[in-house]
């Protein structure tokens, strides 16, 4: 048997990147506010904001960071509630958690996406803000969600970490809200080992963030916003020092020119396993909405006629093929189930969530894969779900 794709490992960090570590390494210059301008930070900063077409980006320690300068920026009242969907990274609800607001989870459907039902009706719930996560890349309907949160003046924040390179009717993922924020940890498509960066037009927001981030003193003076902004925020604000460091900088930015190829890989390996794994009547893999323009490293897809002992059989199966299968919803002390949540306190129940969580797996399936590779985790795949189901077909037919 061949042996199993190595699914962890990310690409290589560009070449570029080692001659620019080496220079940071010899002078020592590794905090961004050493140099007067033009830190790899700063640079990192302007190149992301050109490539996304933002006015304003401020690089952070992770996505989790940014996410929580984002909450601080909006301004809100202590014990703010800030809707976010119960699909999602156990980081996202403590990040509400840790800006002293009270999340609200809403239901998402067996897509993956926010069930606009739920939104709509919990929206009106005293909601202070919207923080959308993109779970795994899969895109809520953007143009609902802003027109219901427009009409409400209740701000918006993209979590789009896993969502680089998404477009939404032709807009980039993380532009639509007032603030997007991304993840440059290992898993996602850029990848330093660790890092963030936020997203904005608004410059008093990003005024804010900034200084949140650790620009002590003046050193919000090394970055290209409206100056007044920032003096009106000096001093009043407190200093949570979550900041990039140098390295990190010159990690990401080499990778930047890489992004549309590794978008385009992403989804052409995403779609052709798709395809494959919707020929079996035990698996779908749902969808995207119209208008949404995918950007995949992962594969979720959910098991059908299936009951829970069944999917867990499936997913050994799949183990014992070389192929790494989690079921969200089934695995232990999963970090995406809303009911692992504990430091939220008591939740209600969202049936319809726990419910595609228990038959949603989640398949790693990174760009540079191969062809082979591909065919490798699609037979594995689909051998694993025949193997499962042999001889259920006809009870199935039968209705038993
Ligand atoms: C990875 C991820 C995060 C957290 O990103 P970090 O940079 O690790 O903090 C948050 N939300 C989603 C949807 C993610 O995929």
């Amino acid at each position: 048997m061949a042996p199993s794709p190595n699914v962890y490992d990310a690409e290589p960090i560009p070449q570029a990147a080692r001659a620019e570590i080496d220079r940071l390494l010899n002078s020592g210059d590794l905090f961004r506010y050493t140099a007067p301008e033009d830190a790899p930070v700063a640079l990192l900063e302007r190149e992301f904001a050109a490539y996304m077409g933002s006015k304003y980006a401020l690089a952070v320690a992770s996505c989790s960071a940014a996410l929580f300068l984002s909450i601080k920026a909006l301004g809100l009242p202590r014990d703010a509630r800030i809707l976010i969907p119960a699909f999602t990274f156990a980081a996202v609800p403590s990040a509400v958690v840790h800006a002293e607001c009270r999340p609200v989870l809403v239901e998402v459907g067996d897509n993956y996406r926010i069930d606009m039902d739920n939104f709509r009706a919990r929206l009106d719930d005293d909601i202070d803000a919207v923080l959308i996560s993109h779970m795994r890349g899969h895109t809520s309907d953007m143009d609902a969600i802003m027109a219901l949160c427009d009409a409400r003046n209740i701000p918006v924040i993209e979590d789009a970490a896993h969502s680089l390179g998404t477009t939404w009717r032709g807009r980039k993922i993380g532009t639509i809200g007032r603030v997007g924020c991304f993840s440059f940890q290992s898993y996602k498509l850029v990848n330093a080992g660790e890092g963030g960066i936020l997203i904005t037009d608004d410059a008093d927001l990003v005024a804010r963030a900034v200084i949140m981030s650790g620009a002590y003193e003046h050193n919000w003076k090394k970055h290209p916003v409206l100056q007044d902004a920032f003096a009106r925020w000096q001093n009043r604000l407190p200093l949570y020092n979550t900041r990039m460091n140098n390295l990190s900088a010159a990690v990401i930015r080499p990778q930047i020119a890489e992004i549309d190829r590794r978008v385009r890989d992403g989804r052409r390996n995403h779609d052709h396993v798709a395809a494959r794994l919707n020929g079996s009547p035990w698996i779908d893999v749902p969808d995207a909405l119209p208008g949404e323009e995918r950007a995949p490293d992962s594969l979720q897809f959910n098991l059908l006629g299936m009951d829970d002992a069944q999917v867990r059989a499936f997913a050994a199966a799949a183990g014992a093929r070389g192929v790494s299968v989690q079921v969200f919803g089934l695995s232990t002390d999963n970090a995406r189930a809303f009911w692992n949540w504990k430091f939220l306190g008591p939740q209600p129940d969202l049936p319809k969530t726990r419910r595609m969580l228990s038959r949603a797996c989640d398949t790693r399936l990174p760009a540079r894969l191969q062809q082979r590779d591909l065919d490798f985790i699609a037979d594995a795949l689909l051998g694993a779900a025949a193997q499962t189901m042999a001889g259920q077909g006809e009870a199935l037919a039968f209705g038993t």
